[in-house]
């Protein structure tokens, strides 16, 4: 902005529309407590010297960053100042797009949230820095020679289904007991220092056998990821994981923020749980998660059980970093699993909200957990052969890596952010740099006049009538607005219907928006039309708004005027 003002000669609004149109937002958290907000007096401290060098004042600078600009209680928010001065915007995945359009209504004040210019790009994960040196030499092996470049591609992972079931398992067995001889070997220090009884901690150590089925958790312990929901109730755990023919051990990992004593607690008390009898060596809590430890963790457990309360996962990516090595998932449809599930090749916690109490929601959820776990998923891992590996469970993972792996991937993740964004970015930013940046003085020139006018616009009329029988389903309706736009001089206005389905739960949803055309301008009258067919029955309400039009603005977000009528 500042080389954009003090050495190309731009004022500040046409330096913000060219910062603008190559500017992305991406937002990676659904809450809103986790965004960045700033006392006025604390910004004032370091941003103070900024209005005068941009021409500005500092009522406008901070007002960007405030939801209502006018509002001096209003702390200045980093995502209202992203949102206003960047083009675009998206959420990490599909379910926090829509989270995000919720979470971001309050910015574009007239327009519903389904309406919003806030679309998503599903994280995805480093496939040569995640996926095993293992599985890499098979990948090498069965896919053509330029897989690298090409793993996003379905069709291209179709030979790991003719793959033998033997060298499956073989492989995920290596990386099981690697994973253990990493463990005993780097923990054995620490529970040493730690828990001091050394017989203790051998028969812990002893208890870690690559057969049994292991469950791996490791993530951030803020407790939206309900670390805790395993634990609800003792007793049946102890049944599942010592029942002497279908052993099953977790392994808890992850670090609480320093600040978030419930995520230290939490961890606290699965601790606390691994040192009893009946736990030990099944439930065990691993220490200082890092790259390291991830690695060995989601390439060799068997299952990857992600338990958030929805829809508070924005993406989660650990998930996908355990698809590329055999590693099922086990995990509630938030975030990344809502897209990535298939039947078949993991498992899913249902994302039918049945409880609005969190409490009850999550003792439904950890029930669900014990007996998917009980009837289904330790079942078919112990559904072995004379080969000593379950056919069932080689099958869901040959369904999960074809079907699944290869949509996450950062090589499909950076191909949707050039598809989605930056190629439009970059040309949209181009045309506006061209000329000595004619069109961002255009759309400037354009606005201010639009924004002086706005105010004295004054609807003459607006008609809505039945001409055709019935007044309801299949009738039709006529709408017509007459404006007179004063002193604007510009025909760039639009008019539209919008239609709402009402619903008991008081909650108006956009149904659909029909633009009105224009049909006649006379002096600095404008006359709009359209002819409306009603084709849903049900409670519905029709409004009708204005805003300003010009096929320059890249969206209507970009300049957001509205005015219902
Ligand atoms: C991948 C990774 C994370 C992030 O995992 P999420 O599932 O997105 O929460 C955190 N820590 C480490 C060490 C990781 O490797």
């Amino acid at each position: 902005m500042l080389d954009l003002v003090e050495k190309e000669g731009l004022n500040f609004q046409q330096a913000l529309e060219v910062v603008r149109a190559s500017g992305l937002y991406t937002c990676h958290t659904p809450v809103p407590a986790g965004h960045d907000y700033f006392e006025e007096g604390l910004f004032y401290k370091y941003m103070n010297m900024f209005p005068a060098r941009l021409g500005i004042e500092w009522a406008d600078l901070i007002g960007m960053g405030r939801q209502n600009p006018a509002d001096n209680t209003e702390k200045f928010s980093m995502s209202v100042f992203a949102l206003n001065t960047c083009q675009e915007a998206n959420g990490v995945s599909w379910l926090h797009g829509e989270v995000s359009k919720k979470m971001f209504a309050p910015v574009w004040p007239g327009y519903f949230e389904e309406e919003l210019h806030v679309d998503y790009v599903t994280n995805g994960v480093h496939m040569p820095t995640w996926a095993a040196s293992e599985w890499k030499a098979i990948y090498k092996e069965i896919f053509p020679k330029e897989w690298i470049k090409d793993q996003s591609n379905l069709a291209m992972w179709a030979p790991y289904n003719d793959m033998p079931e033997e060298k499956i398992w073989a492989t995920r067995m290596s990386l099981k007991k690697k994973l253990i001889d990493y463990l005993k070997e780097q923990f054995r220090d620490n529970w040493m220092k730690s828990q001091g009884d050394p017989a203790r901690i051998v028969r812990a150590l002893n208890e870690m056998n690559a057969d049994n089925l292991i469950i791996g958790f490791g993530r951030r312990f803020a407790t939206y990821k309900r670390a805790h929901l395993l634990f609800t109730d003792l007793e049946r755990l102890d049944k599942l994981v010592n029942n002497p023919n279908r052993p099953v051990q977790f392994l808890f990992t992850g670090k609480a923020h320093p600040a978030d004593g419930g995520g230290q607690g939490l961890i606290k008390r699965i601790i606390e749980i691994s040192r009893m009898p009946q736990f030990l060596g099944k439930i065990i809590f691993l220490e200082n998660y890092d790259m390291r430890l991830a690695k060995r963790l989601i390439s060799g457990v068997d299952i990857w059980l992600n338990t958030p309360t929805r829809p508070l996962e924005a993406s989660g990516t650990s998930g996908e970093k355990a698809q590329m090595n055999g590693v099922l998932n086990f995990s509630v449809l938030d975030g990344w699993w809502k897209e990535g599930y298939v039947e078949g090749a993991g498992w899913a916690l249902t994302d039918k909200r049945t409880y609005e109490n969190q409490a009850h929601q999550d003792q439904l959820d950890a029930a669900t957990i014990y007996q998917m776990l009980e009837n289904e998923i330790i079942p078919m891992y112990y559904a072995k052969n004379s080969k000593g590996y379950s056919p069932a469970w080689i099958q869901t993972i040959k369904n999960s890596v074809t079907k699944i792996t290869p949509r996450f991937t950062t090589k499909r993740m950076m191909d949707d952010y050039f598809e989605k964004f930056y190629n439009k970015l970059a040309k949209r930013h181009a045309l506006l740099g061209a000329d000595n940046y004619k069109i961002a003085k255009d759309i400037v020139a354009w606005k201010q006049n639009m924004v002086a006018h706005w105010d004295e616009i004054e609807v003459v009329s607006s008609i809505f009538e039945p001409t055709e029988l019935p007044a309801n389903v299949g009738g039709k309706c006529k709408v017509a607005v007459e404006l007179d736009t004063k002193g604007l001089n510009d025909k760039g206005i639009g008019v539209e219907l919008v239609a709402i389905r009402t619903s008991t739960h008081n909650h108006d949803k956009l149904y659909e928006v029909k633009q009105l055309n224009l049909v006649k301008a006379e002096g600095s009258h404008l006359f709009f039309e359209v002819d409306y067919r009603l084709d849903y029955a049900g409670g519905m309400k029709f409004g009708l708004r204005m805003y300003p039009k010009n096929d320059l603005l890249p969206h209507r977000m970009d300049f957001c005027y509205v005015r219902w009528i």
